[in-house]
């Protein structure tokens, strides 16, 4: 297993687990591999060499964040065993300061495989959706929320971090 490959691979390489011949082909010009070379915006929350973390534009609650790992996979069927085991505390990182950076209940992460399953964004991503009782999820596909409005929330799971 090699390294993760650098943001600026992110278009040359097309598969980050060769074995995985049955996966579908990585587009690099999905949207978040465009953030992750900083060819679209985000309103980023977390990021170290192995993952980048920002608000969810379409947000299904306070404080959705999505996880990226800054590898070229398409989802979790298409990177190796190593990669995803570098990037998933940073994943943890995030729903651990999610939490506790909004005083949430709980926290969900959701993380979807193909069209089937309800991935619209092809590269592979883990939702951090904090929860309160009695409060519902929004569904997917909702409303875009601007920068300016999701930026506080950003800061305040920031700042757990920094905690
Ligand atoms: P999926 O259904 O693939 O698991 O989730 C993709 C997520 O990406 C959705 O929650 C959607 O709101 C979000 N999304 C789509 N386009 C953008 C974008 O341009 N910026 C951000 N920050 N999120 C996006």
């Amino acid at each position: 297993m090699g390294p993760l490959a650098p943001v600026g691979n992110l278009g040359k390489i097309a598969l980050s687990h060769p074995e995985s011949a049955m996966a579908q082909a990585y587009d690099p010009n999905n949207i978040f591999a465009k953030i992750l070379r900083g060819e679209a915006p985000c309103v980023k929350v977390f990021e170290d060499e192995t993952a980048l973390a920002f608000m969810d534009i379409m947000p299904r609650g306070e404080g959705h964040v999505v996880v990226v790992p800054k590898i070229a996979a398409r989802n979790i069927l298409d990177i190796g065993p190593g990669d995803l085991a570098r990037f998933m505390p940073a994943v943890q990182k995030v729903a651990m300061a999610a939490k506790q950076g909004l005083n949430a209940e709980g926290v969900k992460i959701e993380q979807y495989n193909e069209s089937a399953s309800g991935q619209t964004v092809f590269h592979l991503h883990f939702h951090i959706l904090p929860r309160w009782t009695g409060v519902e999820l929004r569904p997917p596909g909702g409303p875009i929320v601007a920068a300016e409005a999701l930026r506080p929330v950003a800061e305040k799971i920031r700042a757990a971090i920094g905690a």
